[in-house]
């Protein structure tokens, strides 16, 4: 019988690592000897970072969308439908149907999702671009925009490390360009200073005075007043704005919760360097969907599947899959002015930003390009 190899979630990483079984182990699919299945509760695989530049208008959501089945090499099945558990005692993926697709060795790749509702007012009154539809709504406040004071809050844990500080340096661009020039943006986070990654926050706090961005760390959302137009944080200070931007807390997806896999905020327990989950010898997991303290990011979830789709095809064909991820991540960071700046770093060795220049702002735009080619695993 068949091994069989089963990717829960078709975003980045199992697409990723899905692609990378295909193309590697075709006899052994075309044999009948290994069977690789993608499960994705929706048909059409959407690259994220796009969502980004839809605020500014500079991207629209067909830039953003092409067909899961286009993106996934043919050896691999797609089951389009959205899973409701994983049963670990019978080694299977239970759908929302009922169906049960079994697995020998299991890959999730869930993702994340960001968690406005756990800020009350959020929603009424304030916006997002973390998802396409939000992106949109955020655009066409941006072109209603009358001036004042723009708001950009950030909550953690979060996917893109560093979205949040390109929002900001984009926004104050895209003011200046408009001639609103006197309109104030404050960026607040959490926690003593601008980022998590100590490197980005000197950089972001630089560059923050260089434009004229105001900021206010340990500042955590608490309420949100959608008719004051007030947003409180946990530390006590209310703040008042003409348009307010989050990037709420984060959390895993609640299918991981309803298996009980994860901890409160559904993030798996994953071995750092393994990248199995803690206790599962048969489960891998990669991308936004683990507990890890490094960036969730494509990029890593894009480094993490090179990892798991070696250790995979190694023991499918009798070894021990030894390989082990070393923390790598990536990012290139818009600055704003059409110029773009990027991070690299990994477990051992912290990100260093530099300059930011137009060259590498037209790179970020090429790879955004190139997404698909990365994905189909020939980039
Ligand atoms: C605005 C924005 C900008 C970003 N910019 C960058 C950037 O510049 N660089 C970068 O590296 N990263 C960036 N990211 C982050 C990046 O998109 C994510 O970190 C990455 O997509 C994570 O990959 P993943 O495979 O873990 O999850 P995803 O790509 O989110 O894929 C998860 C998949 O699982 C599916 N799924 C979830 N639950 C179920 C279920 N129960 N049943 C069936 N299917 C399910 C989902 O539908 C989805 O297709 C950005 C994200 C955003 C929102």
């Amino acid at each position: 019988m068949a091994k069989r190899v089963v990717l829960l979630g078709g975003g980045v990483g199992g697409t990723m690592v899905a692609n990378q079984l295909a193309r590697q182990m075709k006899s052994e699919i075309v044999a009948g000897d290994i069977e690789v299945t993608v499960i994705n509760e929706s048909e059409t695989h959407v690259y994220q970072p796009y969502f980004l530049y839809m605020a500014f208008d500079q991207a629209v959501p067909f830039d953003a969308k092409r067909p899961e089945r286009s993106v996934l090499h043919h050896l691999v099945k797609l089951e389009v439908g959205n899973a409701q558990a994983v049963d670990r005692d019978h080694s299977a993926v239970v759908m929302e149907d009922g169906r049960e697709i079994p697995y020998d060795y299991l890959v999730i790749a869930t993702g994340s999702r960001p968690a406005p509702e756990t800020v009350p007012g959020l929603l009424d009154g304030g916006h997002m671009f973390y998802t396409e539809e939000s992106a949109l709504k955020l655009r066409d406040a941006l072109h209603q925009f009358q001036g004042g004071r723009i708001v950009v809050t950030v909550g953690v844990p979060h996917k893109c490390p560093v979205a949040p500080v390109e929002f900001t340096l984009m926004v104050r661009d895209w003011l200046n360009n408009r001639g609103l020039e006197s309109s104030e943006v404050l960026y607040t986070y959490p926690i003593g200073r601008l980022h998590s990654l100590e490197p980005v926050a000197v950089w972001a706090s630089s560059i923050f005075e260089e434009r004229n961005i105001q900021s206010r760390t340990f500042f955590n959302a608490e309420t949100v007043d959608p008719e004051k137009k007030v947003i409180t944080s946990l530390e006590g200070e209310s703040v008042p704005y003409d348009l307010l931007v989050a990037i709420p807390p984060h959390m895993g997806q609640d299918i991981i919760g309803r298996s009980k896999l994860g901890d409160a905020g559904n993030w798996i327990a994953t071995n750092r360097h393994s990248l199995q989950m803690e206790g599962a010898d048969n489960i891998y997991v990669l991308g936004d969907a683990t507990n890890l303290p490094i960036s969730k990011a494509g990029s890593t979830a894009h480094f993490e599947a090179d990892v798991v789709a070696g250790n995979l095809i190694n023991r499918l064909r009798g070894g021990l899959g030894s390989i082990r991820y070393n923390g790598k991540v990536f990012c290139f960071i818009e600055a704003g002015s059409d110029e773009a700046t990027y991070v690299q770093f990994d477990y051992l060795n912290p990100p260093k930003p530099q300059a930011p220049s137009e060259l590498i702002h037209l790179y970020k735009l090429a790879f955004n390009k190139m997404y698909w080619l990365s994905a189909a695993g020939i980039l």
